[in-house]
């Protein structure tokens, strides 16, 4: 079952088209990272998912439910952790779970359990009589992740749920999402860690300029856009007539893997010429690589 689906998304704003065409689907169980260089288009995208933008044109279905005809429906399936702070600053940090459960009909008598341990689960029970502007950020993160689930949605969607958290903490949230994801929790994931997209997610999107430029398993953007290569240091410089996809720097031979089969006639001109191999290393591209090299920034 697709947990969200948008098909060919328009939203523009009077001097630009901030979402210019985007389609793509987040399956039920996916763990789908939304990745895209500022002004991408991205939080435009998930505030049409989420009914805070208007969109001029395309579909959005949140589990088969259209999030305009259905509105109440298909939000009711999503919680949303944005990328500002959205609390109202009058109320203590168990309030604001309560009366966010309360937006979703769920009244206080039986929110309460659910909001106790969310406060747990999230080292903010020591806090819950304190209002929010007290918090430090951290636990400001902490707790836009707790509102985000207190009714326990089927689609959690994440606005750089770690944007100025320190590295502990960053950690622990993604020990946690992996674990809620694990237990079925769909995750649509923006954020501008590559490194946190490559380590969490199973499929990647990335946006640019308003369309997407490459939607797979983030295995096989790693796979395919590949620019790695392995590194031979030798003892000294060698003498070898030019063969493609290989190049030499000083002690160093770099072989590209599009030219791996090169690797053998490496090898033996360099045992021929008697140079001693010192170390041999293998380079792989990261997902960072592949998407500096797809925006082009
Ligand atoms: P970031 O990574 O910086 O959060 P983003 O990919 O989320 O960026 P958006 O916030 O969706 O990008 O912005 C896309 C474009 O739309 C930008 O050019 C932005 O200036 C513009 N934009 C966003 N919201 C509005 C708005 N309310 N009014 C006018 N323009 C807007």
């Amino acid at each position: 079952m697709k947990a969200l689906s948008i098909k060919n998304l328009h939203k523009s704003y009077p001097n630009v088209k901030a979402v210019d065409g985007v389609s793509f689907d987040v399956e039920e169980g996916d763990f789908f990272g939304f990745l895209g260089p500022n002004g991408a288009g991205k939080t435009t995208t998930l505030n049409c998912v989420i009914g805070l933008a208007k969109f001029s044109k395309g579909e959005i279905e949140v589990f088969g439910k259209d999030n305009k005809k259905d509105f109440r429906d298909a939000r009711s399936l999503i919680g949303i952790a944005p990328q500002e702070y959205n609390f109202d600053p009058y109320l203590n940090i168990e309030d604001v779970l309560v009366y966010q459960a309360g937006y979703y009909g769920i009244p206080k008598g039986k929110i309460m359990p659910r909001v106790k341990l969310l406060l747990k689960q999230f080292k903010l029970d020591g806090k819950k009589e304190v209002d929010f502007r007290k918090l430090s950020g951290g636990m400001k993160r902490r707790l836009t992740l707790a509102r985000a689930l207190v009714h326990k949605p089927k689609l959690l969607i994440l606005d750089e749920p770690t944007a100025g958290v320190d590295v502990e903490l960053r950690l622990e949230i993604h020990k946690y999402l992996a674990e809620i994801n694990k237990q079925g929790v769909t995750i649509l994931l923006t954020s501008h860690y590559i490194d946190e997209i490559e380590k969490l997610c199973n499929k990647t999107c990335i946006v640019n300029d308003g369309k997407i430029i490459a939607n797979d398993l983030t295995k096989n953007l790693v796979d395919d856009l590949d620019t790695g290569h392995t590194e031979i240091l030798t003892d000294k410089k060698s003498k070898i007539k030019k063969i493609d996809c290989v190049e030499f720097k000083g002690n160093k031979i770099i072989v590209w893997n599009k030219g791996k089969d090169k690797l053998d006639d490496v090898f033996e001109h360099l045992s021929k010429q008697k140079i001693k191999v010192l170390d041999v290393k293998s380079v792989k591209d990261s997902l960072q690589d592949i998407f500096l090299r797809l925006t082009k920034k």
